[in-house]
């Protein structure tokens, strides 16, 4: 997540208010509200002028796993690799796999979906459950985006036993019980039906980031799930899999994801469903519209950029940044390893982001040198957040300020040295000099330290970006690069910590950092 250009002032007005475009159509409806909507749409076999999506079986329990089964149960999710990576997919074949199927119909503001789940215990201790996170269930959050809207579980079986899921975390989380305790290195297959409103954004887009009941983590050493809840913006805690997805929309709209679109199928009846597939992933990201795209490439990587039709946006320009950021990235801290990255160009009254692993959604007030820098961050958080993955609510610096910094490095190579000294500024010093004024608080404290959004927002992103800077003066620009070459290579797919930071740094440079990272409070998370 990255917000820029707004003053102090203008951050509390956001965070204070709820000015979110999307709210004026949202299906105000709790869970427990469900019974009072329109039943979902529902299969049928033969043409129709309703506006139902009914042309697949994407709903019922016994579909398919895959669209297009093969002989090399990994094949599939090879399609996202480039030619170089497709090893990655074996080396991480012991990842959960996701199978989901979802029915997107704006009309109705409802989307139904499925999703089964190879599950393999691999936290080395006996589960007597599994959590599923509900992320569409989290309230709307402090800069107004998200929440009013709810998914619920329509059905849910363990190895094709039916189960009863009991909520949690205010409703932002579903409990599987496990017939027998599952065992460390025993799989489970799971299988969970749900649905959930959908709300436009004011371009009469669809974004559906993290619109599936996604696996919590599992907390190793109080050996029980994940279950953070926060109003912050950033809210998915996850761990990489691998994912095919089948989504159904009426055929005027184009899906955009996570991954890539392997196949397309248009139905008669006005349906398309679109086919994708992943490698590994930290979780999953579609959008849906009516979208004009700019591309290019970096490499052999393909770069688009969406928007709506009618919003104009140069999105040329904004692809050519994400393209050059990608070749920078690639270089200094090593390679992207999927063959695309999508962006999704939404109008806002500032310039901000969210990153979602091949799927960035930037949100901008005018293509300008904040939406530049914006998207050059949000490029930076597929190298830290989605690759090398952390713990976003007790170590948020380790995405946030390495991503901040990371759009300077590209100012720095891309933009000149008057361009990356005024982003430095604007970006970095304006932040950093609110975080001394709030107390000089630590940089490595859990989201749940700092005593409101704003006080995080400068301390991490300005404070934790100038000692990342400081980091590099005291260790050299080669050592500096090398140790983020080794932590990205040491980490990539998984969860890395400040303690993996601390230690690349140290390696590469032969130098003991205790007291520096002490010096600044970036410490190991609680
Ligand atoms: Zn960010």
């Amino acid at each position: 997540m990255k917000h820029l250009l707004i003053s102090t002032l203008l951050l509390l007005l956001i965070a204070c208010s709820s000015p979110a475009p999307q709210q004026e159509a949202v299906l105000l409806s709790t869970p427990t509200q469900v019974a009072t909507v329109t039943t979902p749409p529902t299969r049928t076999s033969t043409p129709t002028t309703t506006p139902a999506p009914q042309p697949t079986a994407t709903v019922t329990p016994t579909a398919t796993v895959t669209a297009t089964p093969t002989p090399d149960p990994l094949a599939v999710y090879a399609a996202d690799m480039r030619p170089a990576f497709v090893d990655d997919i074996a080396a991480h074949a012991n990842l959960p796999r996701y199978a989901l199927q979802m029915q997107v119909d704006p009309a109705a503001g409802l989307l139904a979906g499925r999703v089964q789940i190879t599950f393999p215990n691999t936290t080395g201790t006996p589960l007597p459950d599994v959590a599923l996170r509900l992320y569409p269930n989290f309230a709307r959050d402090l800069l107004g985006k998200s929440g009013g809207i709810w998914m619920e579980i329509t059905d849910s079986s363990i190895d094709g036993q039916p189960v009863t899921a009991s909520y949690l975390a205010q409703d932002t989380a579903i409990l599987l019980p496990l017939p027998d305790p599952l065992q460390p290195g025993e799989t489970t297959h799971l299988n969970v039906g749900f649905r959930a409103a959908m709300t436009p954004w004011s371009d009469g887009t669809w974004p559906l980031p993290s619109y599936y009941p996604m696996l919590a983590v599992h907390d190793p050493a109080n050996e029980t799930w994940r279950l953070d809840v926060t109003e912050f913006p950033d809210r998915v805690f996850s761990e990489s899999a691998l994912y095919t997805a089948e989504i159904t929309v009426p055929a005027h709209l184009t899906v955009v994801t996570s991954g890539q679109i392997t196949d397309t199928q248009a139905w008669d009846t006005g349906y398309t469903t679109y086919y994708a597939s992943t490698g590994p992933v930290r979780q999953f990201a579609l959008t849906v519209g009516d979208f004009a795209v700019a591309e290019t490439s970096a490499a052999d990587v393909q770069v688009r950029v969406y928007q709506a039709r009618a919003n104009g946006y140069d999105i040329q320009t904004i692809a050519q940044v994400a393209a050059d950021a990608l070749s920078v990235f690639a270089q200094r801290f090593g390679a992207y390893p999927y063959r695309e990255l999508d962006l999704h160009l939404l109008p806002y009254t500032f310039d901000g982001g969210d990153e979602y692993p091949g799927l960035i959604f930037v949100y901008t007030d005018g293509i300008d040198a904040g939406a530049r820098y914006v998207t050059a961050h949000e490029v930076a958080h597929q190298w830290w957040f989605a690759l090398v993955g952390n713990d976003i609510y007790r170590e948020p610096w380790l995405d946030e300020a390495f991503a901040q910094y990371s759009g300077i490095i590209y100012a720095e190579e891309h933009a000149g040295s008057v361009v990356a000294e005024a982003d430095w500024e604007r970006e970095v010093l304006q932040r950093y000099r609110g975080a001394l004024a709030d107390g000089d608080l630590p940089v490595g404290w859990a989201i749940s330290d700092y005593p409101n959004f704003n006080v995080y927002y400068r301390t991490v992103y300005g404070k934790g970006a100038v000692f990342l800077r400081t980091l590099r003066t005291v260790v050299g620009d080669e050592a500096f690069f090398a140790a983020l070459q080794s932590y990205y290579q040491s980490h990539r797919y998984g969860v890395a910590t400040t303690r993996d930071v601390q230690h690349a740094f140290e390696t590469a440079s032969g130098q003991d950092l205790d007291s520096l990272f002490g010096e600044w409070g970036v410490r190991q998370g609680s």
